[in-house]
């Protein structure tokens, strides 16, 4: 059993360790869907995989723990566990959200609210006037997303919490940017913490999960009981990997925020590139707010380049080390342009609001080599470079001279 009082990184590896049949250290893997009574009336601990299951329940506890809640229910990705919070909600009931917030969760609430489920005000979160006139409306819940992707925004969620708690409003944080190894939204004061458990935490891009994590009983109670009757649990397969996936969290984290220094400095030296959207950057607007919140400034990093939509396509063209992928936070790099993928769903209109261009490039930087993945950033910026400037020239001709660029790019 893990000692309450062990740090984070130990809980991390040993939660749900030791303890089992024949004395085996990794807890085994509970492939049922059922389980058998005693008698009637008379079950046992588990009844059926959809209400519980042990190998499930391994992974609620240790992500629990980590985010210092009461306890959390595994969902079997990120939108249902959006859609398990939204559970919280009646009609004429109002939910303020970021303007910016992922894709699929900006379709979940529009749609859901379209069919009068319940009344969703779409907000900049980083607006403190906005922000204070959407609490005029009297939330019920409010969803905060940060950093928001794909600008790595940063909202001040103690701010909102405060708010939240004068309003009698539910705050619930995504923290699926982070993890729990550098934000714990449940101590600043959120009641609910949603993970897609598909990014870091799991961070092996082979599950697809999620989790809400409950800061009190009673929130954790109807989260359960919500899971169950709408069918939305997790698989104790995926479970397991996910489970397996946390033990390396922390370790992976330092990995993963070593490389993306390395990467940022490198894009805010690069001619192509307009504009870095990472928090760790003096002058980003939320560097103070998320010193202040982070224990780190993550992975994730995003940046527009000069020229625009045909830049980006050529950069991602160029690039050989990061795989063009929606999704974060696993240990290979992947490349993303928001605009036309993660992003797709949402009308241009509300792209342009939330500030989405079509030059604007997203990373999640992985644990590889740092050179490797440098020299590949580098010499595809650079690719970029000699294209904008010379919209003619063959990739393939100018490759085995890549030092050639800045002839090509004079007058
Ligand atoms: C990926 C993601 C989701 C959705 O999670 P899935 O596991 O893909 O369903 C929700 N919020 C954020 C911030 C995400 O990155």
């Amino acid at each position: 059993m893990t000692n309450s009082r062990s740090h984070p990184v130990t809980r991390a590896v040993r939660s749900g360790l030791g303890g089992g049949e024949h004395r085996s250290v990794t807890p085994p893997i509970h492939l049922t869907s059922t389980f058998e009574f005693e008698a009637f009336d008379q079950p046992g601990a588990h009844d059926y995989t959809r209400t519980s299951n042990p190998t499930r329940d391994l992974l609620a506890v240790a992500l629990a723990e980590l985010e210092q809640g009461i306890g959390s229910t595994i969902t079997s990705s990120g939108m249902s566990a959006l859609l398990l919070a939204c559970q919280l909600l009646s009609p004429g009931d109002k939910l303020v959200a970021p303007h910016d917030c992922y894709g699929g969760t900006h379709r979940l609430l529009t749609s859901l609210s379209e069919r009068g489920q319940f009344d969703v005000l779409f907000v900049d979160q980083g607006d403190e006037t906005a922000l204070r006139q959407a609490f005029e409306q009297q939330p019920r819940l409010v969803l905060v997303e940060t950093p928001s992707n794909p600008l790595l925004r940063i909202t001040d969620i103690q701010l909102v919490a405060d708010l939240c708690s004068k309003a009698g409003a539910t705050l619930a944080v995504d923290n699926t940017f982070l993890s729990p190894g550098l934000q714990r939204p449940i101590p600043l004061g959120a009641d609910l913490v949603i993970h897609s458990t598909t990014k870091y935490l799991n961070g092996h891009s082979d599950v697809v999960g999620g989790a809400v994590v409950a800061a009190d009983q009673e929130l954790h109670d109807e989260m359960q009981w919500w899971a169950n009757c709408l069918g939305l649990s997790g698989a104790p397969f995926d479970s397991y990997l996910t489970l397996r996936g946390l033990r390396t969290l922390y370790t992976r984290l330092r990995a993963h925020e070593a490389n993306t220094e390395a990467i940022v400095a490198l894009l805010c030296d690069h001619p192509e590139v307009a504009k870095v959207h990472y928090p760790g950057l003096a002058d980003h607007p939320g560097h103070e707010i998320a010193g202040r919140q982070q224990d780190g400034y993550g992975a994730m990093v995003s940046f527009e380049l000069a020229g625009g939509r045909a830049s980006a396509e050529d950069l991602v063209q160029a690039l050989n080390h990061f795989f063009l992928a929606e999704s974060l936070g696993s240990v290979e790099s992947l490349v993303a342009h928001p605009a036309t993928m993660t992003h797709a769903a949402m009308s241009a209109e509300a792209r342009e609001v939330a500030g989405i261009g079509e030059g604007l490039v997203r990373l999640s930087v992985g644990i590889e080599d740092v050179r490797d993945l440098t020299d590949d950033l580098a010499r595809a910026l650079d690719r970029v470079a000699v294209r904008s400037h010379a919209p003619n020239v063959r990739f393939r001709s100018i490759e085995p001279e890549p030092r050639d660029t800045a002839l090509v790019r004079a007058p």
